[in-house]
């Protein structure tokens, strides 16, 4: 903050003067005048050649609307006598919007006759008509069809004007300046104060009773000799950030009529279209550029400058913050702190972390024409084109000849994983923010629809039919936007991931602020790579149960499932043993001595087995036992609740040869990851634990493993031994579950749906609906809930911490990428957070932006708004 706004940020709004002229020490601030006054006076206070503008306070306008006119013989006698006058709104918050500027008050029949001679006839006239036009529309609110009968440019046209109007409000035009201008400032007021004005900029963000402040200025003629014109000019390009001059300049001089709808002359410096103002008016050019490159040095910000020419001299009106893309964004804040010109902090602060998702992925083009067949729930970012499939098969067969495809299906299970890699983007019939297909797409980075339940799926007809009806069938052309949620047809324009030096370093000057740790949930080699890239401080979540599906595996699991004893369980797994070293063994070399948390197997086995009867018939033939067997079995492992039933460290105990055998290839890829390089610590995490009783179980055979494969091997290593918190019972037990564990990890995805008895699966089906009922004020898979979940997890660290002081906490479910859930992760002391590799940088930024809100006491949105 400059001086003189921390000084004028302290003026009551109530000893703020209704109206004051615009110099360089009238008593003007944001919180009583509004932005644009604000920003006019720094530029008067930068000897800018601004036009003589008066500000109108928040009190006063309300006053206005309120019916209680300022002094407005003291307004108009700030103009010269025979000044047109313009008024625009000044809101605390240019994104709160506000009614549209009004333009040459003042205009008359006099005037017009005066104007005739400089502007000729039909140039007065057209200005005048323009005013009487918008003065009847947006102050006397007529109906515009009452100008329909007026021929545009017609010789007659502005008496006719004059005539409908004083034919609809038994008036005549008002002559007077001063009138025009209370008239005026009235109905702005009033349109501020209205019903869906308030409604409108309070869905912005605005508090209820947001202040309005106008600006009324002396407009400067935009005729005389020599060069005239009007324009914008700005130094960056708003889509890149990339310095570049651009703008829009209207010349009259060069014969175009500066007030009608002439031909535009971009600025840019070798403009293939005829003259540019810096060809036809070389010093007027270059003090637009000075005067641009002093604003962006003083405001402390990239900002398009409004200016008008008259014979040559440049004119500023106002200067507004340059509109900018994601990409823009980053660039401009790095560009300004690379400068000097603000701190580093700054930039970091200036930057919405929730935008760099925009980043990394592709996106379609926001000016792209969307034909939209369908919605559902936008579940992982950015946006793809191909085909439409139904199957894992069919997107396999269409990665393999080279088509990009869609991958559609009602759900998405383990099955579907490998055809998951194949697609380029995945939609599904049901799922919220957490189902399998969200989870997964969001891991590979895959854009991802779920939930999607006003598009019909017709699975085996291969068909997919649109809201309007439109049947679409396999082969189809369809493109997903999982930022959004929107389902397209056909192919719309793309704009590329952008990834830039500016966003790398924005994120490293990021790295050395933030104070909690940020980890990626990585299940595979490209994730590990993915999460490596993006400069995740280790792996926190490696599911490990995908590893399974492969096809290869997949039957050995089966046998394994079908095994009566546990030696021959044992026996089936020792096959898989090499397998899961590999996976493993992988990993750490990718991770190069990060830490690696290794996750035991979680979901049910009856996930494993075939639910249809030619699935079952396949698996008969290929254990060589009867398809009777195969389906009693089937029927036995049936479960009527299977989030809530054998899995996690429920399979660990009952079932415990598979976390031997995780266990064992765990250390063994360790000794020989450790042998190739930095040495390996890693971790094992315990999943679905609700009592101390199953860390204990499962701690003992995981140290008999260790020691085995030690003296096996006559080798030592270290690891460490971690429970998931998932259950609302470990959370609350966690006192005397943390002297047993080196970490406990808050797995929020169960531990939500537990929480809450609502399965992450299906609550796509009514989630929209609770959340616009104001049930719940976000969907609580998405946003972590932190009343309910969040004072169990408060708990459970507390409880955690005070037994075992030692011990890190950490969260690995969905939020853990969320910068809102990283707040309170921060504020609750876990030492990281663990998230999809994708949204590692979103986590990396909103980390640095709290460290530093913590400091200067603004949170992020604050600071942006600044
Ligand atoms: C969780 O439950 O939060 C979690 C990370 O595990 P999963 O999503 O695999 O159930
Ligand atoms: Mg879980």
């Amino acid at each position: 903050m400059q001086k003189d706004d921390q000084d004028m940020a302290q003026t009551p709004q109530n000893e703020a003067p209704d109206s004051v002229l615009i110099t360089p020490v009238a008593p003007i601030a944001n919180s009583t005048h509004g932005g644009r006054a604000k920003c006019l006076q720094r530029l008067v206070r930068l000897d800018l050649p601004v036009p003589r503008t008066v500000a109108l306070s928040f009190q006063a306008v309300h006053g206005i609307a309120q019916g209680e006119m300022p002094d407005m013989a003291a307004i108009v006698e700030a103009f010269p006598a025979d000044a047109l006058l313009c008024v625009r709104p000044s809101s605390q918050d240019p994104d709160w919007g506000g009614p549209g500027a009004i333009l040459n008050i003042g205009m008359n029949d006099a005037r017009y006759v005066d104007l005739c001679d400089s502007l000729g006839r039909d140039g007065a006239a057209a200005l005048y008509l323009r005013f009487v036009q918008s003065y009847a529309v947006h102050v006397a609110r007529l109906d515009p069809d009452v100008f329909d009968d007026v021929e545009d440019g017609g010789p007659d046209a502005l008496s006719e004007v004059l005539h409908a109007y004083e034919a609809e409000t038994d008036e005549p035009f008002p002559q007077d300046p001063a009138e025009q201008l209370a008239a005026v400032l009235r109905s702005m007021a009033r349109a501020w104060e209205g019903t869906s004005a308030r409604l409108l900029r309070q869905a912005k963000g605005a508090p209820a009773d947001a202040g309005l402040g106008l600006v009324v200025q002396e407009m400067v003629p935009g005729f005389g000799q020599g060069e005239c014109g009007s324009g914008v000019l700005q130094l960056v390009n708003t889509k890149t950030g990339q310095p570049q001059i651009t703008g829009r300049y209207l010349s009259q001089s060069q014969g175009r009529d500066a007030l009608g709808a002439g031909a535009e002359a971009l600025f840019l410096e070798r403009d293939p279209r005829g003259p540019s103002l810096e060809d036809s008016a070389p010093e007027a050019f270059a003090d637009l550029k000075s005067h641009a490159r002093l604003m962006r040095q003083r405001l402390r910000e990239e900002m398009q400058v409004e200016f008008v020419i008259v014979s040559g001299a440049v004119h500023i009106l106002d200067g507004v913050r340059v509109t900018r893309s994601a990409q823009a964004a980053v660039r401009i804040a790095v560009a300004l702190a690379e400068d000097g010109i603000i701190p580093r902090a700054e930039a970091i602060m200036r930057v919405d972390a929730h935008i760099l998702t925009e980043l990394l992925h592709r996106q379609v083009a926001p000016d792209a024409t969307r034909d939209v067949i369908g919605h559902g729930i936008a579940a992982s970012p950015g946006a793809a084109t191909g085909r439409l499939v139904f199957t894992a098969a069919e997107a396999q067969a269409s990665a393999a000849r080279g088509e990009p495809c869609i991958l559609v299906r009602r759900e998405t299970s383990p099955e579907d994983v490998r055809g998951m890699h194949a697609a380029v983007g995945v939609l599904t019939e049901r799922g919220g923010i957490t189902s399998h297909a969200a989870v997964i797409g969001r891991g590979l980075g895959l854009p991802c629809i779920v939930g999607a339940s006003n598009l019909k799926f017709h699975s085996k007809r291969k068909q997919l039919v649109a809201t309007d009806g439109r049947v679409l069938t396999r082969g189809d052309t369809i493109t997903i936007d999982g930022s959004s949620g929107e389902v397209l047809a056909g192919q719309p324009e793309m704009l590329e991931a952008a990834e830039d030096g500016a966003f790398q370093t924005l994120l490293t000057w990021a790295d050395e602020v933030r104070d909690i740790g940020i980890r990626a949930n990585a299940d595979t080699p490209e994730d590990a790579e993915t999460a490596r890239k993006f400069n995740a401080q280790g792996i926190g979540l490696c599911r490990t149960e995908h590893m399974f599906f492969d096809p290869g595996r997949l039957t050995v699991m089966r046998e394994m499932i079908f095994a009566e004893t546990s030696e021959g369980r044992a026996a089936v797994l020792a096959r898989l043993l090499p397998m899961q070293r590999e996976d493993f063994f992988a990993l750490f070399r990718i991770m190069e001595g990060l830490p690696v948390c290794i996750r035991l197997f979680d979901p049910p086995l009856h996930e494993f087995l075939p639910t249809s009867k030619s699935g079952q018939r396949e698996l008969s033939e290929a254990l060589g036992i009867p398809v009777s067997d195969v389906t009693r079995r089937v029927e036995e492992m049936e479960e009527y609740n299977p989030m809530l039933g054998l899995r996690g460290v429920r399979l660990g105990v009952t079932v415990p040869e598979i976390y031997d055998m995780q266990a064992r290839a765990i250390f063994e890829a360790t000794l020989d990851a450790s042998k190739e390089g930095d040495p390996v610590v890693p971790e094992i995490m315990i999943p679905l634990v609700s009592a101390k009783r199953e860390v204990e179980l499962v701690k003992a055979r995981i140290d008999a493993v260790a020691l085995a494969v030690k003296a096996e091997r006559g080798e030592d290593f270290t690891y460490r031994l971690g429970v998931m918190v998932e259950t609302p019972r470990a959370a609350l037990r966690a006192g005397e579950i943390s002297p047993h564990t080196a970490f406990l990890s808050f797995g929020t995805n169960d531990l939500t749906q537990m929480t809450y008895g609502m399965s992450r699966d299906d609550a796509g089906r009514f989630m929209s609906a609770y959340v616009n009922q104001g049930v719940f004020p976000e969907d609580p898979f998405h946003v972590l809930d932190t009343d309910g979940v969040g004072e169990l997890l408060k708990l459970g660290v507390q409880r955690g911490r005070a037994e075992n002081p030692d011990i890190t906490l950490s969260i690995c479910g969905e939020h853990g990428g969320n910068p809102e859930s990283i707040a309170f992760c921060r504020e609750a002391g876990f030492d990281y957070v663990s998230c999809s590799p994708f949204r590692v940088p979103v986590a990396r930024l909103a980390a640095a932006q709290l460290a530093i809100s913590s400091q200067t006491g603004k949170s992020p949105r604050e600071s942006l708004k600044s």
